[in-house]
């Protein structure tokens, strides 16, 4: 267990008007009773899922984090993301105007962002050629006003973890804070500065479940430190600065712990062995985070044909110590293939343009918010969340069977019934579908599906580019639990005529459930069958599709 020696904390570097701040005090601080009347926060008294405050002090999730950790909880600010951590260290330490702050470079772009902000001057120290610490360069740059080093490891472009000694070395002889910026800490393998915390009261340890924890969206980000920093910290946050969705939700992923960090790694080498053999490729810098940095021949160029064909990478070619590089984030194994495959192209004629398997298409409406990510490769995986847990199951069915990845997020107006959310997805299904066999030249045009197994559903489709939509199912009751049978057929018709193909559905049978359920499964093997290439080796046979 780490434990701080606060009494080594230079208390005198905290600035003035801090030190004398009376923080906001939630309604819930002053009341510490237990479960009762809550008259006391203007709240609306009425449970929705969301009417009361969350937790201003997150004592769950630092309860949880503190376990996972070996630390004390009062040795972990929570913020908004570590950006937040990022701007309040500078509130808490720098006075605008007279203290200044040092950092190396190149590094992640939120120091400066944030010094400027606060109005703090901003020193930066340049990485040596191989982007290793010049330690001399950072001493020489601070002074009685320098308040805060600020140092990425592993580094944001670079991807080089800091060499610990030399780290270590500018903490001790450092009057100020130094901060750790351990974001992509977990792709590096290793221990990293939190254990040292209890040595160094100067030091300060960022991390973020942006990255390997893969939850950028919900903006949770910590400081561990000596527990007098943090006390400054929560003093001049937002009192409700994380929200209780991303509290609990960090809670659940601590506790579960990164499932994707292993075939991330295995695919850094992977793409990293791929691209040293490119003739286009100069180098590929040594990783220790789940990015490349790359040099290349022609930075600019490449740049612009991986974006040209749906392949964002980072351009860092203008940054200084960067030149000609791009900065590259791991990706999927299909991804990372497409872009080998593309860098692999530059240059050559005539090019050829890899067909793009990965369609994002999004849609919103007064009744509803859709994103749509179908990725063609093969593998078949989903998320699906259109609130409609049946409507959820039958999507599976053509991602199951048509081999088509699928993220669906919906925000609809379930409330009122579920026709515009069931009727929105189609369109948005139906326009990925037709931007991809449009795009993709090359493909069957024909497919169908017979009755097989405990399916009783016949689909026939065309991918002609027209729509049309024909539909011979009967059910025999008006719903599935919630889900109204009606709805099948205006699903499969409005898929129709936004994906501009032509559909025959017919189906029998006793239960209704396994009928849907038939004719989702049938539409999707179908599907797959007019998808797939028409190159004259990869014709499936009838018997092999169905
Ligand atoms: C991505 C990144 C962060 C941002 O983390 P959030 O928790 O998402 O705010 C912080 N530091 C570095 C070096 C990063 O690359």
């Amino acid at each position: 267990m780490t434990t701080a020696r606060s009494e080594n904390f230079p208390e005198s570097i905290i600035r003035e008007n801090i030190k004398r701040l009376t923080p906001y005090s939630t309604a819930r601080d002053e009341s510490n009773a237990g479960y009762g009347t809550y008259l006391d926060a203007n709240e609306n008294p009425y449970n929705m899922g969301y009417n009361r405050y969350p937790d201003p002090h997150h004592k769950l999730l630092k309860r949880e984090l503190a376990l996972k950790k070996g630390v004390n909880e009062d040795m972990i600010f929570a913020g908004n993301g570590s950006d937040e951590a990022i701007d309040l260290i500078m509130r808490v330490f720098c006075e605008p105007r007279r203290d200044n702050i040092v950092s190396i470079s190149p590094t992640y772009g939120m120091y400066k962002v944030a010094a400027s902000i606060n109005d703090i001057e901003y020193r930066e120290a340049p990485l040596k050629v191989d982007f290793t610490l010049d330690t001399q360069a950072l001493v020489n740059l601070s002074d009685n006003n320098s308040k805060v080093i600020f140092l990425c490891s592993p580094n944001n472009p670079t991807g080089n973890l800091l060499d610990k000694e030399a780290v270590l070395g500018i903490v001790k002889k450092f009057k100020g804070i130094v901060v750790v910026d351990e974001a992509y800490g977990d792709f590096s393998g290793d221990e990293g500065y939190i254990p040292l915390l209890s040595e160094y009261p100067n030091l300060i340890v960022l991390q973020t479940m942006s990255k390997s924890m893969g939850m950028a969206a919900l903006r949770v980000g910590f400081a561990f430190g000596n527990a007098r920093v943090i006390t400054y910290l929560n003093r001049v946050k937002y009192p409700y600065n994380l929200n209780r969705i991303s509290q609990e939700l960090a809670i659940k992923r601590i506790r579960e712990g990164s499932k994707t960090l292993g075939g991330i790694l295995s695919e850094r080498e992977r793409v990293a062995s791929s691209l040293r053999e490119l003739s286009e490729v100069v180098k590929v810098y040594d990783s220790n985070a789940n990015f490349l940095l790359v040099k290349f021949r022609n930075a600019t160029e490449m740049y612009n044909l991986l974006l040209n064909n749906g392949v964002i990478v980072r351009d860092r070619s203008k940054v200084s110590g960067c030149e000609g590089c791009l900065r590259i984030t791991i990706g999927k194994p299909a991804e990372n293939d497409r872009l080998i495959m593309l860098i692999s192209n530059f240059g050559k004629e005539p090019f050829i343009f890899p067909l793009n398997p990965f369609v994002e298409v999004s849609r919103i409406t007064r009744e509803t918010a859709i994103t749509l990510k179908a990725d063609f490769t093969g593998a078949g995986l989903s998320s699906l969340n259109t609130g409609i847990g049946f409507f959820d199951h039958m999507l599976e069915q053509i991602s199951t069977h048509g081999g088509i990845s699928l993220d669906i997020d919906v925000s609809g107006d379930l409330w009122v019934d579920f026709h515009h959310t069931v009727e929105d997805v189609a369109i948005v299904l139906g326009d990925a579908l037709n931007r991809y066999f449009t795009s993709a030249g090359n493909y069957e045009r024909y497919g169908f599906s017979l009755p097989m197994d405990e399916s009783e559903a016949t689909v026939l489709i065309d991918l002609g580019g027209r729509a049309g939509f024909n539909w011979k199912v009967d059910f025999r009751g008006d719903k599935i639990g919630e889900f109204p049978c009606e709805m099948f057929a205006h699903f499969f018709s409005t898929l129709a005529s936004a994906g501009k193909f032509t559909l025959n559905v017919k189906a029998e049978g006793e239960n209704d459930h396994h009928k849907a359920e038939a004719v989702f499964k049938a539409f999707a093997r179908a599907l797959k069958m007019a998808l797939a290439s028409g190159n004259l080796q990869s014709v499936p046979s009838s018997k092999g599709i169905i």
